[in-house]
């Protein structure tokens, strides 16, 4: 990756940013489970950083996927897992399919808005029983006239409770589950619509995710993004860009962990030494400062070639596979040094282990990443190379 001074010039407006509105406030947001993310997405908006990637001609910076890149490294640097995550929902989970598919209104009307800031979105599409399978999930839009009638229920909503528009992956048919699914902007103050209290999480608590039922939610077709039927496609596109988002946010928060776990080993004493001479400590400091940037070289890699608009599935999976796997590596690690430090709940170590637990689990598990690299590897049985 080639940074240019305006990529700099990014990196510091984000850090900025998290340092000045985020950081002094982490610790009170965690201990209540949420945070004023209409404030702070007002305030990111005024900076433009919530359309780093979207079209200028909707309010956004027109730059390429590199830049929202580095701006999603950097808000790792936050001292609580959880913002970031609620703020790369908004930019790169329930505005992607919008922004390159949606309908001029479509834009006007849930675009703009989300990009200055003003209106809060969540992507709706896990259920109880459909989380790996999405193909399996089971709310529906009845087709009604000019409407759709919606029924069903979504689970585990990040930024559900305060979000003014879901952006919703329904059946719009009976057809085969690949084929039989849409993408539907729903504004969340529609009759029929409600949500239950925020769920109780081990981790990314300053976040709220919340369950969401829908009993006869009608919505104009016109919110559907793209033709009927084609939402599952969006949605496996839409997850690329969740998952490279996630694989980059994770690096900053990684290194921050050994950062502060090196300066505490260096003030730390047993026998009569700082805990950093022991040479099991520093050398494995060395170790996992080695695997994140081996992530960091993946990731940037897939980037690259995303902004190439080559297809990186194959590799937007490793980075996330990586992401997870590295991240349960690197928290646990670092937690052990901290000895009895680390297992208090409000140690920075302890809130990174439970935080970055989510990556391994959340926008499809390691397991599924697992499944997509094998497939396009050609390795999966009955599947050869090239089937889709
Ligand atoms: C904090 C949080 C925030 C979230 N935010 C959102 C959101 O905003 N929007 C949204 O739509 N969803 C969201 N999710 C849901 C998340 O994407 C799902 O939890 C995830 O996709 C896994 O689905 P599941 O929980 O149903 O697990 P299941 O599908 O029940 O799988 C359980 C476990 O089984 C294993 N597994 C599954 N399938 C296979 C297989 N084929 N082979 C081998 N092992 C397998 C995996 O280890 C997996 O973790 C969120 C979840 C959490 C915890």
């Amino acid at each position: 990756m080639q940074f240019t001074e305006e990529h700099q010039a990014l990196r510091k407006t984000v850090r900025d940013f998290v340092e000045k509105e985020i950081n002094p406030n982490c610790d009170e947001w965690e201990r209540e489970g949420r945070y004023p993310i209409h404030e702070i997405f007002r305030k990111l908006g005024d900076l433009s950083l919530l359309g780093i990637q979207k079209p200028e001609d909707y309010g956004g910076m027109g730059l390429d996927y590199s830049y929202n890149l580095v701006a999603a490294e950097e808000f790792g640097i936050a001292a609580a897992g959880g913002v970031p995550l609620s703020i790369g929902v908004q930019t790169d989970m329930c505005t992607p399919a919008l922004a390159r598919f949606g309908s001029t209104e479509q834009k006007e009307e849930f675009l703009r808005p989300a990009i200055t800031g003003e209106k809060v979105g969540c992507i709706g599409v896990s259920e109880v029983g459909a989380g790996s399978d999405v193909a399996g999930l089971k709310t529906n839009a009845k087709s009604d006239g000019d409407d759709y009638i919606i029924n069903g229920h979504k689970m585990w909503i990040t930024n559900a409770p305060s979000a003014d528009f879901i952006c919703l992956l329904a059946n719009t048919s009976d057809d085969k589950p690949h084929k039989n699914k849409s993408l539907i902007i729903v504004p969340m103050d529609t009759p029929g619509i409600s949500v239950a209290p925020h769920l109780d999480k081990l981790g990314m608590r300053s976040s709220e995710t919340a369950q969401v039922f829908f009993d006869d939610v009608r919505v104009p077709k016109r919110n559907r993004i793209g033709a009927e039927g084609t939402g599952f496609m969006m949605q496996m596109l839409q997850f690329q860009e969740e998952r490279l988002w996630g694989a980059a946010n994770v690096i900053k928060a990684l290194e921050g962990c050994v950062d502060k776990t090196i300066d505490y080993c260096r003030e730390r004493e047993t026998f009569g030494q700082p805990l950093i001479n022991n040479q099991a400590i520093h050398f494995r400091m060395a170790e996992l400062q080695t695997e994140i940037e081996a992530l960091r070289a993946l990731t940037y890699q897939a980037c690259e070639l995303h902004v190439a608009q080559k297809d990186v599935t194959q590799l937007a999976s490793m980075a996330k596979l990586k992401a997870g796997r590295l991240g349960r590596e690197v928290t646990d690690a670092c937690l052990q040094y901290w000895g009895g430090n680390g297992y208090m709940w409000d140690n920075p170590v302890s809130r990174a282990y439970r935080d970055v637990r989510l990556v391994s689990v959340g926008g499809g598990a390691d397991e599924i990443m697992l499944g997509i690299i094998c497939k396009l590897m050609g390795t999966l049985p009955g599947k050869q190379k090239g089937d889709s």
